[in-house]
């Protein structure tokens, strides 16, 4: 979801880094349907495969759908029921997810005249066979009793390994007002999460499972999604003037016939499908041969309010898609689309969808460069959590600190500061990385699972080098695209390329909640004899530091500047350094670890000057 710096730095709005275009756009009414190419190989396995039917009700605000699943049994056991996702009703009234949120989710409010559900009002067999009496909700989290956003449905008859499984189903959505990634506002709809979805079915060994079964959890307010790779076909109806954004190819858009359209959309080697509609959007696309593996075709669809930034959201999506081809390898779909909700839907802006994103909301200033830090951020979730697609409930880290982590690399390789400004995320409550994310908290998960992991895995590549990290993120992509990899697996790739053993770093840094700090505790100082000279000893320390020499600032009274190197080895000793009587000490001035979460500790004054008065509370302004 949304990049977290955004949270902790807001004044980055106030930069204006780029000159807005002054095109004027014209809104497309039908965007021209592309061929499907029937023998594609599969990329993925394919698990389920969904055939939707969806129209919205503009005016109550209602999905009124019906949708065939099949499910191929991937597994070697009889399976006996099966678990259905049923996310809308995260947001009616008692639900875990309220009540985990309070109804804020970052900075969002859920306004409660507007709530969300869903509800499944048919589900057959094939033979006609009625398995809603055997729909039964069920809370493996926590207990919750009201909650119903996860369904367990028991088979008359089980499914036997290799054999297809046939759904019928119907569905009703209330949409809310937008909050937490769907909704209405106003006459915008962004429909994520929206469908009765199969929850994933590991088998044994993936993601280091003994037993083969059923992942299934409920919808938290710090969770996000997990699901098997499949195909899609969905035809989505809405009122004629409707502009729809979805997941995949657009492969059929009907003549209006009584004010509606019917719009067709196909996916494969997907996880989820969402989309999105307007009557306002302004929608354009560009293609890029030489993006993807065969070319790349990006639509956007834009806020009118946005309409001065068309040319950068275009710009950064195809500078980031180069680099990450080049990074971890192309991106193998032939589309790729991008919506500016209208200002106000704040909370279905910053979201990633297979081969759909949402920026921010358009009340951000067009000119701000949060316009390219979100798109880059979200494009980064093509690759962790679209493609690689580990499990977002057990695991957030793993998408979240890759996608930031890689955010931070590609905006550095536009604006330079980028970087120091990520090290200087705020992380008041370090948490271990590798926990479920409903067990943080609202302060603690965005600033463990996205800024803390991001340091982490910069902690990682001062170690071992740039280049040696990009390897590293190249060949993991590489083995674990379609293949939902763990935490394990990941570290195994880390240390298999590196050639060096991270597992003691895991162990503190990642499975506990560890970081680094070096401490300044003190100077002190004896003449040598000579006028003017002293024998300084500083008496440093580091708490979590890997074997690492780091650089120590010292101005002297007479203004003169010096660097010491300090081997954090050897931290029970005092530093000894000779010379004029010393103004103050800094360690580590230029933040060079990124893994050093508190700062201030850092520097000492014997003598008072106000230089280090200044920026001791320049720093304490920004890591508190
Ligand atoms: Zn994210």
């Amino acid at each position: 979801m949304r990049p977290a710096i955004w949270y902790g730095i807001g004044l980055l709005l106030l930069c204006s880094l780029w000159m807005p275009a002054k095109t004027p756009l014209t809104p497309v009414h039908v965007v021209q349907a592309m061929m499907l190419e029937e023998e594609e190989p599969a990329l993925s396995q394919r698990r389920v495969a969904y055939r939707i039917d969806v129209k919205l009700d503009p005016d109550t605000k209602q999905l009124i759908g019906s949708e065939q699943i099949v499910w191929q049994h991937p597994g070697r056991k009889p399976v006996h029921e099966l678990y259905f996702h049923l996310y809308p009703n995260a947001f009616a009234e008692g639900s875990t997810f309220l009540k985990e949120s309070g109804g804020t989710l970052r900075q969002d409010r859920m306004d409660p005249r507007y709530p969300g559900a869903m509800e499944i009002t048919a589900l057959r067999l094939p033979d006609g066979t009625n398995l809603l009496p055997s729909v039964e909700y069920v809370q493996p989290d926590d207990g919750n009793t009201d909650d119903r956003t996860l369904a367990r449905v028991v088979l008359p008859t089980p499914v036997y390994p290799g054999e297809k499984l046939e759904l019928d189903v119907k569905f009703h959505v209330q949409l809310p007002k937008v909050f937490a990634r769907m909704g209405f506002y106003g006459d915008f709809v962004m429909a994520g999460q929206w469908f009765p979805k199969l929850a994933a079915y590991e088998i044994a060994g993936q993601r280091q499972r003994r037993e083969e079964g059923w992942n299934a959890h409920q919808y938290h307010a710090h969770s996000e999604f997990y699901a098997d790779f499949g195909t899609y076909e969905v035809t989505i109806t809405v009122p004629e003037p409707y502009q729809v954004a979805a997941t995949g190819r657009l492969s059929a858009v009907s003549e209006p016939r009584h004010g509606w359209r019917h719009w067709t959309f196909t996916a494969r080697d997907v996880h989820d499908f969402a989309w999105a509609a307007s009557p306002d959007f302004l929608v354009e696309q560009r293609h890029y041969p030489d993006l993807g593996t065969d070319g790349l075709t990006v639509f956007l669809y834009l806020d009118p309010a946005h309409q001065s930034a068309k040319e950068r959201y275009f710009r950064i999506t195809r500078q980031t898609m180069a680099q990450f081809g080049q990074w971890f390898g192309p991106y193998p779909y032939d589309t790729l689309r991008i919506v500016v909700p209208p200002p106000g839907a704040s909370g279905a802006g910053g979201m990633e969808y297979p081969t759909l994103i949402t920026a921010w909301d358009a009340s951000i200033p067009p000119s701000s460069w949060a316009v390219e830090q979100v798109v880059v951020h979200e494009l980064a979730h093509q690759y962790w959590y679209g493609m690689v697609a580990t499990n977002e409930f057990e695991e957030p880290w793993l998408d979240e600190g890759l996608a930031t982590f890689t955010e931070n690399k590609m905006m550095a390789s536009l604006v330079p500061e980028y970087g120091r400004l990520a090290t200087l995320s705020p992380i008041l409550e370090p948490k271990p990385l590798h926990l479920p994310a409903w067990e943080y908290g609202d302060d603690t998960y965005a600033s463990n699972v996205y800024l803390r992991a991001a340091r982490v895995l910069s902690g990682i590549e001062a170690v071992i080098g740039e280049e040696k990290m990009m390897d590293i993120l190249r060949t993991y992509f590489q083995r674990y695209q379609f293949a939902h990899p763990s935490t394990e697996d990941f570290l195994a790739v880390i240390n298999e390329v590196s050639g060096k053993n991270f597992n003691d770093f895991f162990q503190r840094f990642v499975f506990s909640e560890r970081m680094v700090n070096y401490r300044l505790n003190g100077i002190e100082s004896e003449a040598t004899g000579q006028p003017g000279q002293y024998r300084h000893r500083l008496h440093v320390s580091s708490e979590n530091a890997l074997p690492q020499t780091v650089p120590i600032l010292i101005r002297h009274v007479d203004g003169k500047t010096a660097t010491v190197m300090w081997n954090t080895q050897n931290s029970a000793e005092p530093l000894v350094v000779e010379g004029e009587a010393i103004a103050w000490a800094w360690i580590d001035p230029f933040f060079s670890n990124p893994m050093e979460i508190h700062h201030v500790d850092n520097v000492y004054r014997p003598v008072h000057e106000q230089t280090v008065a200044t920026w001791a509370a320049r720093l304490s302004y920004w890591l508190e």
